[in-house]
């Protein structure tokens, strides 16, 4: 079987490349080593725009929408090819949110909503998590009731990674607290300057900043509301299944592969003569292979409309389990030189290491926990009872 990617996806790839090479400038590469979750600054903000300006990201939606029609395999090579590079993306709002609603938005919605996206006018940020309502999602309590021609939301978010760059939250709410809980939660796009949304750090290990947001009588126009009243569960759990996709890339693991492997045989040959660094660089690359297997499923299942739900709990699992353990014997093999943060001039890898070994365990939880994920291939990948 030729598994061998299509001219044109080499040729995307190509001008993807290009791209990154006419955009990479020292202040940007600065910024990205600083970035970790705490949000881009103005030299990444710029190559976001240059992106949209260039037209990259419209390569896969359909042209009514402002796209070149090409399917969702050219977004997920964007994406990946940004990923390897460590170069700025917005996964949620391209990968996530902006699928869910070509699928169940109304058709006013995607004409207004997605030409904004792909011309980097509109970014979301996603209001699930609460401090009652996590792996529980559908006991959250935040409120959108309808007055007149509005809604009127009133409740806390927690986690709400991006709410200090997006422009929007895409918003799970509470429509009807009297039906059970999965059948009684909607889902709205909410401009986040709307009077009454506070948005305030909050700090995550690895130097990461997520958010909480409060809605305080927020009110929005009835439109705002995407998909069917009350069938928000449904139109959630989708969209997470997206993101768990987008997540789950094995790129960035790759690229430390790669770099950990250049240095230790231009900087380090001394480490090469014990069998413990073979053994681990071995694991981290066939864990980088599996990786890519599992992330080239999902691309296909997504490209051809398919919504993977055991296969991106997979990949999501399969990332940051092989994150952890890939920096864990990187270290070991680096030793205490390993653990050098970036400001340091004698850290390999000017710091990369440590900064993602420390990154590492919030990644646990992000986008549903792994143990939860887990859970999720039993019963619903292969049918076993809850
Ligand atoms: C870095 C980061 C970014 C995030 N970004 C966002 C975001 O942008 N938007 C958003 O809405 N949310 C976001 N989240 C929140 C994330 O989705 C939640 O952390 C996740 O859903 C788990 O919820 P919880 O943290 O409340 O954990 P809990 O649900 O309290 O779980 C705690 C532990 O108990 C286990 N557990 C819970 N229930 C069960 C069960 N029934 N059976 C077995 N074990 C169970 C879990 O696996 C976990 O180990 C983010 C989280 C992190 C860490």
């Amino acid at each position: 079987m030729d598994f061998r990617m299509p001219d044109d996806v080499v040729e995307f790839r190509a001008q993807i490349h290009d791209f990154i090479e006419r955009h990479r400038t020292p202040e940007l590469e600065a910024e990205i080593a600083g970035h970790h979750l705490h949000g881009y600054g103005p030299a990444a903000e710029a190559f976001l725009q240059a992106l949209a300006d260039e037209g990259l990201p419209s390569v896969a939606w359909p042209e009514e929408y402002g796209g070149r029609g090409k399917g969702a395999l050219y977004l997920w090579i964007l994406s990946e090819e940004l990923a390897r590079a460590g170069m700025p993306w917005d996964t949620l709002t391209f990968n996530s949110v902006s699928p869910t609603i070509m699928r169940h938005g109304s058709e006013e919605q995607r004409r207004d909503i997605l030409p904004k996206v792909l011309a980097g006018e509109m970014r979301f940020a996603l209001g699930y998590t609460e401090p009652n309502a996590g792996t529980d999602l559908a006991s959250l309590q935040t409120r959108a009731v309808r007055d007149g021609d509005e809604w009127v939301i009133n409740g806390q978010k927690i986690y709400t990674s991006s709410a200090h760059l997006a422009t929007h939250v895409w918003l799970a709410a509470r429509t009807d607290p009297d039906a059970p809980k999965h059948r009684g939660i909607s889902t709205f796009v909410v401009p986040l300057s709307t009077p009454g949304i506070t948005v305030r750090p909050l700090w995550v290990m690895g130097e990461g900043r997520t958010n909480e947001t409060f809605y305080e009588n927020v009110r929005i126009p009835a439109d705002a509301l995407v998909g069917e009243e009350n069938r928000g569960w449904y139109i959630v759990t989708g969209a997470l299944d997206l993101e768990r996709v987008a997540i789950g890339t094995y790129r960035p693991l790759e690229r430390m592969v790669q770099d950990v492997v250049a240095y230790l045989v231009n900087e380090r040959s001394d480490l090469l003569d014990d069998p413990a660094t073979r053994m681990a660089v071995a694991d981290a690359s066939m864990r980088v292979e599996v990786g890519r297997a599992l992330a080239t499923n999902n691309a296909a299942m997504v490209h051809n409309d398919m919504v993977p739900t055991m296969e991106a709990a997979m990949a999501k699992v399969w990332k940051g389990d092989s994150s952890e353990r890939i920096h864990d014997a990187f270290m070991d093999v680096l030793g205490r030189s390993g653990g050098l943060h970036e400001s340091n001039e004698h850290a390999p890898l000017g710091g990369m290491l440590e900064a993602e070994w420390r990154s590492d365990p919030p990644h646990r939880f992000a986008g549903g926990t792994n143990d939860i994920q887990r859970r999720v291939i039993a019963t619903r990948g292969l049918q076993l009872p809850r």
